[in-house]
């Protein structure tokens, strides 16, 4: 740090994002990406003409990926908000709706605690249930900024629409932003309720389930108001702040939504596959509607695993927090990926193959 750096940031302490290592080829079970390229066409889009263009601006409302996003999902492209990766939305939504203060989870996404220390918001911390769900009655009636993952990170465990509506009922002052990062496999999407709520801000991504974690794309849904207020602050930080290329990228996915759609299925398949097959290991699994597991062995501590499976060249994410510490967070990837991954935890464990 150097002595120049205001003092409202010496304290910060930034977000640790999981391990992109290069030394070697993992099976990279650790950051929730999808095992699955972008479809044909994005490779297509994504072309030497748009590449020459590079010396031009983007364009600054990306209409023609908002139009195709809002005709995906049925909404005005007055209601779609595109950002350079959602987390970008977490920020904004953190610098203008947290005057009253922030409420979130203690076991969930870490870069909601960052953003709210970035923007000097108050933090009400709600401790998951003891089974890892969500005390959803804790969140009603606060009426300052709430934040929620649905389905949580990293536990994938969901939250009902019902629920979710409720909570946005009951804080009709403030923001309820619901992070839906992981829902496109198989928790069930807010988007809709927006039309109903206007305080209610539906944030996505594709960086899981679209396969463009390297684009840096994310997207809200959320009523005419909300959205201008996110083009704001994005008007005045960084206007061009989603590129050339990952506008061509985002626009085709759009356009080849069934791959992605297929790409889910095979996902929650392989997810389930991999489920049943550590159970019999002796393994205690969450209920994940996400393209992660979240899971506990009773024969070796999760942080022993994780450094077992890295020396093995398989990477997961632990988390050396008190309440998740035996846990680790396993993301799905191909069916052949996972095989080699049960097949070296069988390993560890000391089992006959
Ligand atoms: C991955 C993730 C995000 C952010 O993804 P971007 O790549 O910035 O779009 C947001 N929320 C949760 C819970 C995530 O796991």
């Amino acid at each position: 740090m150097s002595e120049f750096l205001s003092s409202r940031f010496s304290g910060l302490e930034e977000y640790t994002p999981g391990e992109q290592p290069q030394d070697k080829k993992y099976i990279k079970l650790n950051t929730n990406e999808s095992p699955y390229s972008p479809s044909k066409k994005v490779i297509e889009a994504v072309n030497s003409e748009e590449v020459k263009d590079l010396r031009l601006y983007c364009d600054p409302d990306c209409k023609k990926l908002k139009t195709a996003l809002a005709e995906l999902y049925e909404v005005s492209t007055e209601n779609v908000f595109l950002s350079n990766g959602s987390d970008d939305i977490l920020n904004f939504a953190f610098m203008a709706y947290g005057d009253r203060g922030a409420a979130y989870a203690d076991i969930t996404y870490g870069f909601y605690s960052v953003f709210a220390e970035l923007h000097g918001v108050e933090s009400q911390i709600i401790p998951l249930n003891e089974d890892f769900t969500l005390n959803t009655d804790a969140f009603k009636g606060l009426n300052k900024l709430v934040v929620i993952a649905n389905p949580n990170a990293p536990t994938g465990i969901a939250i009902s629409l019902d629920t979710v509506e409720d909570i946005v009922k009951s804080n009709p002052e403030s923001v309820v932003l619901i992070d839906e990062a992981y829902v496109d496999f198989g928790g069930e999407s807010c988007y809709k309720l927006t039309e109903k709520y206007s305080n209610l801000l539906c944030v996505q991504t594709f960086s899981k389930s679209r396969s463009l974690a390297g684009g840096r794309l994310g997207f809200a849904i959320a009523s005419k108001e909300i959205i201008a207020d996110l083009e704001k602050i994005k008007y005045s930080t960084n206007p061009y702040n989603i590129n050339r290329l990952t506008q061509a990228a985002g626009l085709a996915t759009v356009k080849d939504n069934g791959y992605y759609l297929e790409n889910c299925k095979r996902i929650i398949e392989t997810r389930e596959f991999t489920v049943a097959e550590l159970e019999k290991l002796g393994f205690e699994i969450l209920p994940s509607k996400a393209n992660f597991i979240f899971a506990k062995s009773n024969k070796i501590s999760g942080k022993e695993l994780y450094e077992s499976l890295k020396e093995k060249g398989v990477l997961i994410r632990h988390f050396e927090k008190p309440r998740i510490k035996d846990y680790n967070r396993i993301t799905i990837g191909s069916r052949e990926e996972m095989e080699i991954f049960l097949k070296t935890v069988k390993e560890i464990l000391g089992e006959t193959v």
